[in-house]
Order: C-alpha cells, then structure tokens, then sequence
C-alpha cells in the first residue's frame, strides 16, 4: 500500500491541475451545450422541488418517478432538437408511458406547464414526444442522461443530480453534473448549488449553479490515512451492501463518520476533495442488479479529470460499451486515487 501511496505523492498532476479557471470559449462547442444544458436543467428542478405537490408515480420496478425527472427529460430531449452541432442521439432513463396512462394525466399537465414556464413551446404531445427522445439505444456517439438521479433524494428535499454525459466509442468524452442542493466547494455554507464539468483529457471543474461564480479547477483530496478517510455511500440502503460498508469501515480503521449523500453528488464531493472513498457495494437483496450508463458516466468523469480513480469492485475500468448497463461491471469503487488499491483488497478480503 505504501507503494501506492508514494506514487500518487511523487505523479506531477496533470496539466489542467494547473489551470485555475476554465476559459469557456476555448471549450468545444459541445461543452459548451452541456453546460448550458446543466444549468438549464437545475435551475428548472430547483424551482419543481419547491413547488411540487403531486405524489410520485411508481414504475414497473416500484421505484418512484416525479414530475421534475419526466420535465427535465423534456427539456434536454428539447433542448437537443434545438442544438445545431450534432444531432447525437440520447439514450435517457424515463419515457413517457406512465404519463399517457389513466393515473398520469396530472403529471402530464403539471410537466407541460413547468416546461411552458420555462419558455418551451409545450403542450402534452410534444411533451412526450421530447421526453421520448431518450428511448434511443446506445450508439457510436451519443448522449446519456438521468434527469432526476437520486429520485428519493429529490423527494426527501435533499440531494440529487441531473446528469449528462456524451460517450463516443464506449469513452465518456464530457460528463456534466447539476446538483442543486449542494454547496458549491468554495463557498460551503452557502447553498448555492453546483454544476460540475469534465471533459476527457482536460480536467474537471465546478461552479455555482447559477454561475455567480467562475469555474474552478478541481482536485481530489490527496489524504491517504485510511483512519481519517470520509467514506461516501447512498444513502438507500437497498442500492448498496450496508453490512459489507460497515465491514469495511472497521477493517480501514475509521475514526470519520461516513457521508450518506444521494445520487451521483457523491462523485462531485469527491472531486471537489470533500470525501475520498465512495463505495457502491452490490445489495445482498439484488445480486444481479447492473449499474446503469446515466447513473455513473458523468459522475465518474468529474472524478477522474480531477485526479481520482473510478473502477468495479474488482478493479476494472467501468465499460461505457456494452449498451445501457455497465454489464461487465460489479458495483463501483471511487477515490482519491491514493486509497484506491487499499480499499479494492479490503472488500476483496472481506468477500465483495
Ligand atoms: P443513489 O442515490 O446513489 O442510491 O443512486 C440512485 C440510483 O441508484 C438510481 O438512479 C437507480 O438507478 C440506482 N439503483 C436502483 N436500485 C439499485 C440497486 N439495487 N443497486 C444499485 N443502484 C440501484
Ligand atoms: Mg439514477
């Protein structure tokens, strides 16, 4: 482990560690789209998050879908009719179904007039003709998205994520992040709002969601004491293995209360250094359960542009190129990079 450790420490970080703030318009045209898309997508979930009253539609798997996933989802699938530079298709988690079927007319209406406030030309058919938009099957070059990741989180009044990737050749190339209620890094006892941005090769960046302040460059956290770690999981019991979480605080020697935070925020905080260990252990209740693309692409991008290390359980990259599901994959392991190999042995040992 020592070795490991020292390597990190002796690495020159790369390039864009240097780059304080990220010049806008020197990014291409769609990066530029992504952001916009992030923001726009925030700032509408925001507003859903404090209006909403309607009780959630339940799909086939039980769990729940609001107005804000099926309105953002629209709006991105709208957004991409519009833009000029591309025409990639968009593979995305929600469709339409619930809301054209007795029981969803309500949400069909409450979406329609959240979009129509928002300046879209809406009305229910084309409703669910931009949300439809998402049903494409992963191609060459494409984008995925989770409009409302951390549905749960969402309705808890607490954490979630719209998030955005583009993958060409089974590579995530731009992953965005809209996180709406967590505090931008360098202003923590605010609750502004982050967007997040990466782009292969480049860096990572975030700033506030409502642009206030400028982008920044982001660095995961270098600490490599696994007793002082900060240990991130979902705070759904059902989506992680908890006994084995447990198991694994007690084998690094944990003095530090773990951080139980929803969706792909997770992967922000630890971008931006306020966490090093974000473990998505396979739930004892659901062995065969497949992470999906838009649950992990964008996230695991922000990590890794700011220095961290994102695999499976077993240490392997996360495979972008196998359809809709992350196939070959077994659960995620992301960190500084420094606690990487030290926690993969730990959850081996303790049989993950
Ligand atoms: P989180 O808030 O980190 O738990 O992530 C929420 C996401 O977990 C949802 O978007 C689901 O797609 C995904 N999910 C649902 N069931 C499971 C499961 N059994 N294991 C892992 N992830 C799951
Ligand atoms: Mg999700």
């Amino acid at each position: 482990m020592v070795g490991v450790a020292d390597k990190a420490c002796t690495t020159p970080p790369p390039q864009t560690a240097r780059i304080g703030t990220m010049n806008l318009n020197e990014m291409p045209s769609k990066v530029r789209f992504a952001i916009d898309v992030a923001e726009q997508a925030g700032l509408l979930g925001q507003r859903i998050q404090k209006r909403l009253t309607e009780p959630a539609l339940l799909k086939k798997d039980r769990s729940p879908v609001t107005v804000a996933d099926f309105a953002i989802q629209g709006l991105v699938g709208w957004l991409l009719q519009q833009e000029q530079t591309g025409g990639d298709a968009l593979v995305a988690e929600e469709n339409s179904q619930l809301l054209q079927r007795e029981g969803g007319a309500t949400s069909l209406k409450l979406v329609t007039e959240f979009l129509s406030e928002a300046g879209l030309p809406a009305d229910p058919k084309s409703v669910c003709q931009w949300i439809d938009q998402g049903s494409s099957t992963p191609a060459e070059r494409y984008w995925t998205l989770d409009p409302v990741d951390g549905t749960k989180g969402f309705l808890r009044q607490e954490q979630y994520a719209t998030a955005l990737a583009h993958i060409e050749a089974g590579q995530v190339r731009i992953g965005v992040l809209a996180c709406p209620n967590l505090p931008f890094p360098g202003n923590p006892s605010t609750r502004l709002g982050s967007l997040f941005v990466a782009v292969q090769g480049h860096g990572s960046w975030a700033r506030s969601l409502q642009g206030s302040t400028g982008f920044q460059s982001l660095r995961v956290s270098a600490l490599s004491d696994p007793a002082q770690a900060r240990l991130v999981r979902s705070v759904e019991a059902g989506h992680t293995n908890t006994t084995l979480f447990e198991q694994v605080l007690h084998q690094l020697g944990s003095r530090v209360e773990p951080v139980l935070m929803d969706s792909q925020a997770k992967y922000g905080l630890l971008a931006s250094g306020r966490g090093e260990l974000m473990l998505r252990l396979i739930s004892s209740e659901r062995r065969n359960y497949k992470e999906r693309i838009w649950d992990h692409a964008a996230g695991s991008l922000v990590v890794k542009e700011a220095g961290g290390k994102v695999t499976d359980l077993d240490g392997k990259d996360l495979d972008f190129s196998r359809g809709s599901t992350l196939a070959r994959n077994r659960g995620v392991v992301a960190s500084n990079g420094v606690l990487h190999e030290m926690a993969l042995s730990v959850v081996r040992e303790l049989g993950g």
